[in-house]
């Protein structure tokens, strides 16, 4: 099962959104831009907002069905290892294969030798094709990176079996996914990475690296924007390099866990997709849940209310919600207001500090990542939530749609 050139990751975590994101895909195929929709729904969001796989999967062939859309489409088993396997594998055609933990356990010594001497051949300059300087590759850069990651790879090709065995098949999309981890991966790293991917026979259809700066849910990305070019250029030079050197699939390609709205490396990503002719998974995360609170807010009344009350749950309930997403969030307590302002807002109020427009001088990206990892609050209004989203289902698709046509994809695919 081949992933086209170019695909986003979408969530939704209630599953109300499917043909309002779709419609999105659907504006961008009639401006030229063909673009995959692929489902993702990790364990952890299962867990908190109490659904199974078998959800993402109805609501994408339902949504997909509804809209008559006949382009390829998928649902991602979103970070699974070994023990999510069987729960995930009927449901999903798409498995991000997380082994992020597994980096920097060792491997076995013997392997780890019988590695480093297979890849001899490297030490010294290494010229890649679109990398100005030639790579420097020592033997001790080999042996670390070795020792960093073989163990991973290693995990990963037991997931990959895993999901061979419970789907009785290997036509399926694998990602491989080390984006959940402190260190982000040198080009060097992820070059000897994909050399074990291969000897490994994983056939990995996109790879996603941690990368440098920080990706915190929902609001931009944090880090010097010129430098992540260079590094991401880099990357797709390496794994252009991999995929003809290893013999790895030649549809190979990067996904970028974006954790939502890192619009100011989309321009950079788009220019270097240019460059390289080179496809591109992108994963956004809470967007589309976001969206869903803007709309219900923005349609005022009880919309409005059901937005507060979710705010106000959120804010006394912060650090226990915060927790399981500690490392890709970054709230300053100060500067949320409290329950009790936000009670007193309008809905243009309560739109401008959530939506992420950068330029509105009222958007809160504090209250905005507050409320991205808030949605358990809204899973335990079950009904009370749930009816709002059909009740004003109009408003937050709009919202929905223009979000992810006019954020997301339009700057990185039709700018
Ligand atoms: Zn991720």
């Amino acid at each position: 099962m081949q992933l086209p050139k170019y695909s986003i990751g979408i969530g939704d975590r209630f599953a109300h959104q499917g043909k309002a994101q779709l419609r999105a895909f659907m504006k961008a195929r009639s401006s030229g831009a063909r673009i995959a929709p692929v489902w993702n729904k990790s364990h952890r969001e299962h867990t908190i907002v109490g659904t199974r796989p078998e959800d993402v999967r109805a609501e994408a062939d339902a949504a997909t069905a509804a809209m008559g859309w006949t382009d390829p489409y998928f649902v991602d088993a979103d970070h699974i290892g070994l023990a999510q396997v069987e729960r995930f594998a009927p449901a999903s055609d798409f498995f991000t294969i997380d082994v992020a933990e597994w980096i920097g356990r060792r491997a076995d010594e013997n392997e780890i030798a019988a590695f480093v001497s297979r890849q001899e051949r490297f030490l010294g300059a290494l010229k890649i094709s679109g990398i100005a300087a030639p790579l420097q590759i020592d033997r001790q850069t080999i042996e670390r990176t070795a020792a960093s990651f073989l163990a991973a790879v290693q995990e990963a090709e037991q997931v990959f079996h895993k999901i061979v065995q419970c789907k009785g098949t290997d036509d399926f999309v694998t990602e491989i996914s080390m984006d959940e981890t402190a260190q982000p991966q040198t080009p060097v790293e992820l070059l000897f990475i994909l050399a074990a991917v291969a000897e490994r026979q994983i056939p990995a259809g996109t790879v996603a690296p941690r990368f440098s700066g920080r990706f915190n849910k929902g609001v931009d990305y944090v880090g010097d924007a010129a430098r992540f070019a260079r590094e991401f250029e880099d990357h797709l030079a390496v794994l252009a390099f991999a995929v003809n050197e290893f013999g790895l699939p030649r549809d190979l390609k990067l996904s970028i866990h974006s954790g939502s709205d890192k619009f100011s490396i989309y321009g950079p990503v788009r220019r270097a997709l240019e460059k390289f002719d080179a496809g591109i998974h992108l994963k956004t995360a809470g967007t589309t849940w976001l969206e869903e609170i803007i709309g219900l807010a923005a349609a005022g009344g009880d919309g409005l209310l059901v937005a507060k009350q979710i705010y106000r749950g959120a804010f006394a309930r912060r650090e226990e919600l915060c927790a399981p997403y500690a490392s890709v969030i970054d709230i300053d307590p100060v500067k949320l207001p409290s329950p009790q302002e936000v009670d007193r807002w309008d809905e243009e109020m309560f739109v401008s500090a959530l939506r992420h427009d950068p330029t509105c001088p009222a958007y809160n990206p504090h209250l905005r990542q507050l409320l991205h990892v808030g949605y358990k609050v809204a899973a335990e209004l079950r009904d009370r939530y749930l009816d709002a989203l059909e009740r004003y289902a109009e408003t937050v698709g709009q919202n929905v749609t223009e979000n992810l046509y006019a954020r997301h994809i339009k700057p990185l695919f039709l700018a």
